[in-house]
This record gives structure tokens, sequence and C-alpha cells, in this order.
């Protein structure tokens, strides 16, 4: 089964506009014949119309990091899927830990998220992923499948056929220390394993968690790895751009 890599960066709080294009300017030309790969750009949401600019007639898509699921309404302060696409944005990622951790994200969220930006045409990024304590504790297995299973419940197979997941053990996320390739090659199992429709098996499933230029042929080099979702070492474009031309 041949699964296309996705390489998405998420740039978090970083970058101003001017940055945004600047950023831009100089990984374009760096991407411009990665073929073998969808690379996708998730910045802040005031940059996104800079970004969905620059990204214009080249292979780079752009994404958000958040949304909310109502389709508009007195929500002050939350955008929906529709604004999203309206300028620009072809996909958006759901239920990151930072967004579990700090803003209450469940997985009755993020399922209400994931059905929302499908029906507006996005792509949802839906993250997975166990803490440390988690781990410790012998929970990994079961947090991978609750989350997978959660935040996709009840979707139709078409629907399912859409989304991407990406696996970041919350431990690995900015600290540094990413899972092993091998580590990692475990729980894209559990999660492959956690859907019973008939088209996990075409399912794409990114690795998130301290991904860098130097650690990246070796996750890739496990095939049940179809990309990453890169935090830090998106925001440098050339540090990017040798993660996407691994
Ligand atoms: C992330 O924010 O999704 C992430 C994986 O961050 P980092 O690559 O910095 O660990």
């Amino acid at each position: 089964m041949s699964r296309k890599p996705v390489m998405a960066g998420n740039w978090k709080m970083y970058k101003t506009a001017a940055e945004t294009t600047s950023f831009f300017e100089k990984f374009r030309p760096l991407v411009e014949r990665s073929e073998h790969c969808e690379i996708v750009i998730c910045p802040p949401f005031p940059n996104l119309p800079a970004a969905a600019a620059a990204a214009k007639d080249t292979r780079v898509a752009v994404g958000a990091q958040n949304m909310f699921w109502a389709k508009e309404g007195a929500f002050t302060g939350e955008v929906s899927a529709s604004m999203l696409k309206s300028i620009g944005c072809s996909h958006v990622i759901i239920g990151h830990s930072e967004r579990r951790q700090y803003f209450g994200e469940t997985n009755e969220t993020v399922l209400k998220k994931t059905l929302a930006a499908l029906d507006a045409g996005l792509t949802p990024i839906v993250c997975v992923g166990e803490t440390l304590e988690d781990r410790e504790a012998g929970q990994t297995e079961s947090v991978l499948i609750d989350h997978c299973q959660g935040g996709t419940s009840g979707l139709s197979a078409e629907q399912f056929s859409k989304i991407l997941i990406a696996y970041e053990p919350v431990w690995a996320i900015g600290t540094g220390k990413t899972a092993t390739p091998e580590i990692a090659a475990d729980a894209h199992r559990v999660i492959r394993g956690a859907f019973s429709q008939p088209a996990a098996n075409s399912l794409r499933i990114l690795y998130g968690g301290s991904v860098k230029p130097d650690n990246i042929k070796g996750l890739m080099a496990q095939p049940e790895i179809d990309g990453a979702l890169v935090g830090g070492a998106s925001l440098d474009p050339i540090s990017f751009a040798s993660i996407v031309n691994f």
C-alpha cells in the first residue's frame, strides 16, 4: 500500500505577517520540485492571508491550527471552517495536545470540529498522543485507541478517507526527545488498528514530536510513518525544506 507522505509545519504562535511572507520567499524555491510529498504550512490565524497569497500557484498548502465547529454565531474569538476555507486554507489541525492541555479540548470537541471541517471541505489533521504519565503507566495503547475512536466516531467511509492523523507523543513535543522510529512505528500500528473502517489501510498517519532534519530519514524509513507534523523545525525555511526533502 503506497501512501503519499505529508509534511506539515505547525508554526504555533510564532511569526508576523511580514515574517510569513519572507519565509515563503526562501522556502518556495527549495521545495518546488518536491513532488514526492504533500506540503502544508499552518501559521497563526492573522497570517493565513499572507501565507495563502505567498503559496498561490505553488505545491504548498495552507492550514489553520484550530477552528470552531459552528457555522457562525455569537462565539467571540472563534473562527469557522468556512471562514478558513474562504481565505485559502485547505487543512486544519484539530485536537493538538497544547489545545487539549491549555484550552480544554476533548474527544467530543475534536469530533465536532472534525465533522465541521469535513463539511466545509477542509482536511482535518487530527492529533492523538499519550503523555509521559500515560506511557509510564502502560496506558499508551488505550489512550491512542480512545483518542482515535473518540475523535472520529461515526465518520462515514467517505469522510474517513479524507482525514489525516498525527501521532504526537506529548513527551516528545518541543522537548528535543523524539520517539525512536521503532516506538513511533509501534504507535502507528496501534492507531491504524484502532479503526475498523475498510479504508484504514490508506489512512495517512504523520509522526510529530521534535522532528528535525537529522532524524527525519530514520522516521520515514518506517513504512508505517506517512509523514511528519513539525513544530519548531518548521519555522526555518532551510530546516523545514530539508525535512520535506528527506
Ligand atoms: C508540534 O507542535 O506539533 C510539534 C510536534 O512540535 P515540535 O516539532 O517542536 O516538537
